[in-house]
């Protein structure tokens, strides 16, 4: 595609990002045929084609970023139309620069600024997040059913092997998982303890920067990454460590980036690139000692309950890393159920169910009436965010698929 941006972009480094992304478009819109919310509202400028050249338009000074904003707050970016694109046009690298200059040249109405203050601030925050939802427990029984149905039950942390291989790995505790889900990194530290490697959870290691970069606060989320940098590098520098395993997709789809998204800073691009190169998601680590964990399930011989597998977009559009947990899963017994359109999003998106709550609503409805006609007992996934907004919508129990594997383990059959 041909541009011509406007002076207050052309020539800056947002600008020539933008160009290199927009060139490489040739309006076919493949992409939208893959797009939840154009599948969902039918209107060309909430697909990828539409959007892409609504931010073409405002970076060329043609429309005002007020028009574009509402359309970029609709895009879950789940990088389903990455996935589908033929040019390889990598549309999050543009949508995220559309997003900081729609927010820097747009006023939102005062209330939108207070609700997006609050989601950000609460769900990046671990200490606030788990007061937050405290009190929500508390406040369960007065609250609306759809509010109630969002607020998780409060779960225990089992034991944590203590660290006695060789083989090291960091693993990232993340901001709103210790409180919602506190057993999924214990459950993958109890694995790999079997399979030879121990996992290390860091102090202070929290938010990955994510939630407050989605959120348009890039330079918030700059600081939190630069922030789990300073808590992991002393293990990295001494070479302690031979990975960074992630347990939450959302979250390693943002690490693996960090390279990426601090390439300008002069301080920390090196560390930045390291973290990246060091990143991988815990069905690949595990997906590496296949042959040990079908040993360990071989003498059990027990076929499992059905369970249905759903992918998060940003562990297979994001990271473009496919079919591991689900092997892994059929290597432990279960019987795992085909379930239709599983490249499509299940509306959760990091803060998205909060800010957009009628189209996540009836895209996790969509995913749920998939996921469960097959009559399956369970719903395994992989990140934090998908698995509680799926059981929001669900009585069978939604869990990390390594909370399924760990328990197999536990219970033998
Ligand atoms: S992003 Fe890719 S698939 Fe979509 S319109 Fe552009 S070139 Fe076509
Ligand atoms: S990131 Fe997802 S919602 Fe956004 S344009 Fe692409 S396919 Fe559509």
């Amino acid at each position: 595609m041909q541009t011509g941006l406007a002076d207050f972009i052309r020539g800056t480094p947002e600008g020539d990002a933008a160009d290199r992304v927009l060139r490489k478009c040739v309006h076919c819109g493949f992409c939208n045929a893959t797009c939840p919310t154009y599948q969902l509202l039918g209107d060309e400028l909430d697909g990828p084609r539409g959007r892409i050249y609504l931010m073409k338009q405002m970076l060329e000074g043609e429309i005002a970023a007020e028009t574009v904003l509402p359309h970029l707050d609709r895009c879950l970016t789940c990088r389903n139309c990455e996935s589908t694109c033929p040019s390889g046009v990598r549309y999050h690298e543009l949508v995220d620069i559309g997003r900081a200059v729609a927010e820097r040249r747009a006023r939102r109405p005062l209330a939108e600024r207070a609700r997006r203050w609050v989601v950000r601030e609460g769900l990046s925050r671990p200490g606030l997040f788990n007061a937050a939802l405290t009190l929500g427990r508390l406040a369960r029984p007065l609250l609306p059913a759809g509010v109630a149905a969002k607020i998780a039950p409060e779960k225990e942390a089992r034991a944590w092997p203590p660290v006695r291989h060789a083989r090291r790995m960091l693993v990232l505790a993340g901001c709103v998982q210790p409180a919602l889900m506190p057993d999924v990194n214990a459950a993958a530290a109890r694995v790999l303890d079997l399979v030879g490697i121990s996992l290390i959870e860091i102090a202070g290691a929290g938010c990955c920067g994510a939630l407050r970069f989605h959120l348009n606060d890039q330079d918030g989320g700059r600081r939190d990454m630069r922030a789990l940098i300073d808590a992991w590098w002393p293990a990295i520098e001494r070479g302690d460590v031979e990975a960074i395993v992630m347990t939450a997709s959302g979250c390693g789809s943002t690490v693996r980036e960090y390279g990426d998204l601090l390439a300008g800073d002069r301080e920390y691009a090196g560390r930045a690139a390291r973290v990246s190169a060091l990143t991988r998601d815990l069905s690949e680590v595990l997906a590496g000692e296949r042959a040990q964990i079908e040993g360990l399930f071989a003498a059990q011989g027990v076929r499992r309950r059905p369970l249905s597998y759903h992918p998060p977009c940003s562990l297979q559009h994001g990271q473009q890393v496919r079919g591991h947990a689900e092997s892994l899963l059929r290597a432990a017994g279960f019987d795992l159920q085909p379930v239709a359109d599983s490249h499509l999003c299940c509306g959760s998106a990091g803060s998205y169910s909060l800010l957009q709550p009628v189209i996540a609503q009836t895209l996790r409805d969509n995913r749920l009436a998939a996921l469960e006609a097959e009559a399956a007992d369970g719903i395994a996934s992989a990140n934090v965010g998908c698995i509680a907004h799926l059981q929001s919508g669900t009585d069978k129990p939604v869990r990390h698929w390594i909370e399924w594997l760990d328990e197999a383990l536990r219970n033998g059959g």
